[in-house]
């Protein structure tokens, strides 16, 4: 079922911390507060756009939604609440910090028809969360899923690739730590470093020495392919093209089609692996079959696959037949003559 949603952002009001890596008003790109009379508008605009509503959720994104003002809070969750139901969208999503999750809050949610939240977990290594400020353990991480999954929302994990001190032993970790847990879904976020946050002192100064952007690539397509194949939704990978990060980044793995970047990688590894298991070499034509949803991942971004195979002497054609997600089948492997 597609999925999709009306994304409000609620800015850093509400969250006393200042992460390392955070500078909430350049992600979200707006630095204006909704009240409840916004979220009525918004909703009810988008109610009369929308075709399919019933898959449609009311998110609330962009900082600490449960730290927020208690009363600031629950105007904001009532108004999208007179939304939700039959006939008009299917819940509210939103997104906070591990350690402001409580029986006591979960109640409030459950009550204002919220279905799906997101934790921003970002590491669950000690170190790398220490390292950059988060302010909570991996172990209220682990705790608040089991809460939130014990009260029947949606549970969503925020993972954050590449941070100060992390490495990719300590990333591949976090992947499996998540599949431990086993979310519903997660958003993998390569690491952009932003002008005015503490990451920057660190880069600047050369304290923080960031992995190559092809390994931080690597690993994130590794952890959308577990994941994926665990019956976990990658619902993003790699931050939203933007204009406010392209113009406030300093460092870090942007690309405006990181998620395709990783999806041309899956699909080289796997045309590889098929040709290794084939046992033959010099110059060959290839054909491969892939689901037809992902032939021009498989064709690389920019067509990247396609040329890297040529320069190993490898005609590759791909087709489009029934296979399941990043999965792919040799048709035809035939010596050049
Ligand atoms: S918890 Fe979220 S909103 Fe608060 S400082 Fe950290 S990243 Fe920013």
């Amino acid at each position: 079922m597609a999925h999709s949603n009306i994304s409000i952002f609620v800015t850093h009001v509400g969250c006393p911390h200042l992460c390392a890596f955070c500078d909430q008003r350049t992600i979200t790109g707006t630095a204006d507060l909704p009240t409840g009379d916004d979220v009525r508008r918004i909703c009810s605009q988008q109610l009369e756009r929308i075709s399919s509503p019933e898959d449609t959720e009311i998110a609330f994104f962009g900082g600490s939604f449960t730290a927020i003002e208690r009363s600031y809070m629950t105007e904001l969750l009532e108004a999208a609440q007179e939304f939700v139901g039959e006939g008009r969208f299917r819940g509210i999503r939103l997104s906070t910090r591990p350690d402001y999750i409580d029986r006591e809050i979960l109640d409030i949610l459950k009550g204002r028809g919220v279905t799906a939240i997101e934790l921003g977990a970002q590491s669950l290594n000690d170190r790398v969360l220490d390292a950059n400020e988060r302010g909570h353990s991996a172990q209220d991480i682990i705790d608040a899923s089991r809460l939130i999954r014990e009260y029947g929302f949606e549970l969503g994990l925020q993972l954050m690739v590449g941070l100060y001190k992390s490495d990719e032993e300590t990333e591949l970790d976090n992947m499996r730590k998540v599949l431990e847990i086993g979310p519903s879904a997660v958003r993998i976020y390569p690491v952009v470093i932003l002008r005015g946050t503490k990451l920057e002192q660190l880069y600047l100064s050369g304290e923080y020495k960031t992995m190559p952007f092809e390994k931080v690539t690597d690993i994130c397509s590794e952890m959308l392919l577990t994941f994926e194949s665990a019956g976990i939704k990658v619902l993003k990978c790699g931050l939203h093209a933007s204009e406010f990060v392209e113009r406030d980044m300093v460092g870090g793995y942007y690309h405006p089609a990181f998620r395709e970047l990783c999806e041309s990688g899956i699909f080289r590894k796997e045309i590889e692996k098929a040709l290794e298991k084939e046992k033959i070499s010099g110059r060959l034509y290839v054909t491969a079959s892939v689901s037809p949803k992902c032939i021009s991942q498989a064709a690389g971004h920019k067509r990247s696959n396609i040329k890297h195979f040529k320069d190993k002497g490898i005609e590759l054609k791909i087709i489009g037949e029934e296979q399941p997600k990043y999965k792919c089948r040799l048709k035809e492997v035939r010596a050049c003559i």
